[in-house]
């Protein structure tokens, strides 16, 4: 589930549609959790789709660590990618503001946290693009993506947190034991996925779509 003060519009005709703030949201916030609604493909399941959901779940889904495909039920999925971004996965799974986000800007998130299996195409335009999106992007990036994090995580507990209750209890357990000091931090590095089912050849796309990695 995506933060509530949260809305799904139209940027262009090439990157398609993109979530955008309503409100504030501030640095330490949780804009995205799991929850019971979300669409869970096991790879074996994967592996049996047609090609229409198929294309559908490897345009709009992620994968977690175990290797299960989730495709967000609501707007959480048209979500795209910035190199600059100002949301990222944290190793809990949930996503966080890693800076103030003001009312009326887009939503973005850092797509090399989400277990890409293969190379895309970059086009967001920011200042610092990597201009492709490789599946080991984390082993570059992951310490200063945890940078990131933990400065965010900083702030948890001092801003209004509307989807922290979707977190699994024994997420929660760990997560305020590490704002205790009593647990240790857990890298963005525990959210990789080192079993990518192959699953069958994807299809080809021919054109942009909505949702795609901020084309
Ligand atoms: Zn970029």
């Amino acid at each position: 589930m995506i933060h509530p003060d949260t809305e799904l519009r139209h940027v262009s005709p090439t990157i398609g549609h993109g979530v955008f703030a309503t409100a504030a949201i501030p640095l330490g916030t949780i804009v995205y959790a799991f929850d019971q609604f979300e669409v869970c493909v096991a790879p074996a399941v994967y592996a049996m789709l047609d090609d229409r959901h198929l294309a559908v779940l490897d345009w709009f889904g992620y994968i977690d660590q175990h290797g299960t495909r989730i495709l967000s039920w609501d707007h959480a999925k048209y979500v795209n990618h910035r190199c600059d971004c100002n949301t990222m996965s944290t190793g809990w799974g949930f996503e966080i503001a890693i800076r103030d986000i003001a009312a009326g800007e887009e939503i973005t998130d850092e797509y090399g946290l989400l277990n890409i299996p293969e190379e895309r195409p970059l086009s967001c335009g920011c200042p610092t693009c990597r201009h492709v999106l490789r599946p080991d992007d984390l082993d570059r990036y992951g310490r200063v993506w945890d940078l990131k994090v933990r400065r965010a995580l900083t702030r948890l507990r001092d801003v209004s947190q509307p989807l922290e209750d979707l977190l699994d209890p024994a997420t929660r357990l760990d997560l305020h034991g590490h704002l205790d000091g009593a647990r240790p931090y857990r890298p963005v590095a525990a959210l990789r996925c080192r079993r990518h089912d192959p699953g069958r050849p994807r299809p080809r796309r021919r054109g942009p779509a909505a949702g795609e990695v901020a084309a």
